[in-house]
């Protein structure tokens, strides 16, 4: 709390009395923490990848690319940790781009289970031969969505993708229906399951539960924080229910704007 106190005159000589500001900073100060935080997480998620590029590059020039079976296996950690480097500033990007919106641009009515099978197509390759399959549940005669479509697909895609990296094997559903005024959109994995203590933190830029994992499947930490915005972005509400072993379901709802 930061107090001023200034006395209130009248012809400079009789005092009327003091004027008090009480202002509470507590607002101030926690967003203040917030903005250094993340200024760091950044800077330290950046330097990760580009230290080992550097030395990997430095390694290749010291004499390493004279053998070539050792040269391939570094131009290939080069080529990841870039597209590490990569994927981080644009999510970045994104990030800043949504918090920065107030209205948002290029709006349309848009047909919420195509944005679904765009979204299907798009990831079925990272499914490659494994026991994993996506299915689809989309309520018929559903009204149209007014929203710019980009941004629910990137919300879909952070979902789906998640659901992806974090289930070995058994399926991932995606549902959404219509009811009082609400689009609900659920994305559903039989995965690794997320346990209750992490749960409240999970949508914190660079939260992760386990940080090799995340890395390992080439995440970067701010993909729940994305979607995050873009459903507070369109005044709607996101939940969570998981079990370890079991699986995890997102739950999201959405007021229809007309
Ligand atoms: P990341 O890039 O690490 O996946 P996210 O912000 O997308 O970052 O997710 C934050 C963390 O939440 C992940 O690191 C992971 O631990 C957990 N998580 C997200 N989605 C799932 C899921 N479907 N199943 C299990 N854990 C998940």
């Amino acid at each position: 709390i930061r107090i001023y106190a200034n006395p209130i005159k009248l012809e400079k000589t009789k005092n009327l009395g003091i004027l008090l500001v009480i202002q509470d900073l507590t607002q101030i100060r926690k967003l203040e923490n917030i903005r250094r935080d993340f200024v760091s997480n950044v800077t330290h998620e950046l330097k990760t990848p580009l230290t080992s590029i550097r030395g990997f590059v430095d390694t290749l020039k010291n004499g390493a690319i004279n053998d070539e079976v050792v040269a391939k296996r570094f131009l290939d950690i080069i080529d990841i940790e870039s597209e590490r480097l990569y994927l981080l500033i644009q999510d970045i990007l994104s990030l800043s781009e949504i918090e920065s919106k107030q209205n948002e641009k290029n709006v349309g009515f848009y047909n919420l289970s195509e944005v679904i099978f765009e979204v299907v197509d798009l990831l079925k390759p990272k499914l490659k031969d494994s026991q994993l399959e996506i299915k689809v549940d989309i309520e018929n005669d559903m009204p149209e969505f007014k929203c710019n479509k980009d941004r629910i697909k990137q919300l879909l895609i952070n979902l789906v993708d998640n659901a992806i990296k974090y289930t070995e094997k058994g399926h991932i559903i995606i549902k959404t229906n219509y009811s009082n005024e609400h689009f609900i959109i659920e994305v559903e994995d039989t995965g690794i399951g997320i346990e209750k203590e992490h749960i409240p933190r999970l949508f914190e830029r660079f939260y992760r539960v386990d940080r090799g994992r995340s890395r390992k499947q080439g995440g970067t930490g701010l993909g729940l924080s994305i979607v995050k915005h873009i459903v507070e972005l369109y005044d709607g509400l996101i939940k969570v229910e998981s079990r370890v072993g079991e699986g995890t379901r997102f739950i999201i709802r959405l007021p229809e704007k007309k």
